[in-house]
């Protein structure tokens, strides 16, 4: 008596555990995604700088040429003029005034060298440092790609590899098409799922149903799968479902089919994972199926919406939850 339970348990557990793992997972790739968005900004400011530094830098450049000639013409006046650049000159007989003119022009001539000089040292150095920064910018924004890159493809990894544990586990193990269901199927991806628009939840966010290709939100899945079994021990089939999530893509095409059944696309509960259409007798009112449901469908969340009897007549649609979650 004690050792069933134990071994039942003891079953569960690992499964239980790696599940865990694969959530934690998937949750810190979500937050590492996330924090990356917020990184990338900084890096586009960071380049953004980047780009003003360079901009600085080509007008210090410019500037430094722009000057270069003057500085050039004038180191080669005083250098053709030596007589007049020499005391020896003034002194040395000739005309005074050409004398003290020709020293004139030599000390502005010298004064205008210094400025110049001056100013083009300052643009050298000023160049210099603009170029280390945008240096220091351009490798420290390399780097930091880099280093983001590598912990997202990690953390993908991780999550990728965890996932895969799980589902080997869960097929290694001698356990039924329904129970492996309801283990892959992570009641948490619920809330993720709601956070999408109506018809463009990512699939990874939904829960595979039995009936091939069809899927819904975690809560609606873990409540059909009871469900199914239920209809299941009764009628010796699994229920028939001809849709279940609703893409916003197919939403739009069977409203262009049917637009006076079908609801507007984007505000449709087959957009959010939360209704089925049934067939294999379902989808006819008053039936031995419809009728069963209709009796038992509450007992696992799901309900015929009142709306369905009459506006429009849709005996085959079932949603899963309560009235108010509607819009
Ligand atoms: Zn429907």
């Amino acid at each position: 008596m004690i050792l069933a339970p134990g071994a039942a348990r003891a079953e569960s557990d690992p499964i239980e555990a790696l599940r865990r793992q694969a959530t934690e997972a998937r949750t810190q790739l979500e937050k590492a995604t996330k924090q990356m968005e917020g990184r990338k900004r900084d890096l586009a400011r960071s380049q953004d700088k980047l780009r003003v530094t360079l901009k600085d830098l080509g007008k210090a450049e410019a500037e430094l040429n722009r000057i270069r000639e003057p500085l050039a013409r004038l180191a080669n006046a005083s250098y053709q003029q030596p007589g007049a650049a020499g005391s020896m000159a003034i002194f040395g007989g000739g005309d005074l005034n050409d004398a003290l003119r020709a020293t004139a022009d030599v000390t502005h001539l010298a004064n205008g060298q210094d400025a110049l000089v001056k100013k083009a040292d300052e643009l050298q150095s000023r160049r210099q440092q603009l170029s280390s920064t945008a240096q220091d910018l351009q490798s420290k924004n390399a780097v930091e790609q880099t280093r983001l890159q590598q912990e997202i493809d990690g953390l993908r990894n991780k999550s990728t590899q965890l996932t895969k544990d799980l589902t080997a586990t869960l097929n290694r193990m001698s356990i039924g098409r329904d129970r492996r269901l309801e283990l892959g199927c992570d009641k948490s991806l619920a809330a993720n799922a709601r956070k999408f628009p109506n018809g463009l939840i990512p699939s990874k966010y939904l829960c595979p149903l039995p009936q091939k290709g069809e899927q819904l939100r975690a809560d609606a899945a873990l409540g059909f799968y009871k469900l199914n079994a239920a209809y299941k021990r009764r009628f010796g089939r699994d229920m028939c479902v001809t849709d279940s999530y609703r893409s916003l893509a197919n939403q739009n095409r069977v409203y262009a089919q049917r637009p006076g059944f079908a609801a507007v696309p984007g505000t449709s509960n087959h957009g959010k994972g939360q209704a089925v259409d049934l067939c294999g007798g379902v989808q006819n009112s008053g039936s031995l199926q419809f009728n069963w449901l209709e009796a038992n469908a509450g007992k696992y969340g799901w309900r015929h919406p009142a709306w369905a009897y009459s506006n429009p007549f849709e005996p085959w649609h079932w949603e899963y939850g309560t009235e108010d979650e509607d819009d």
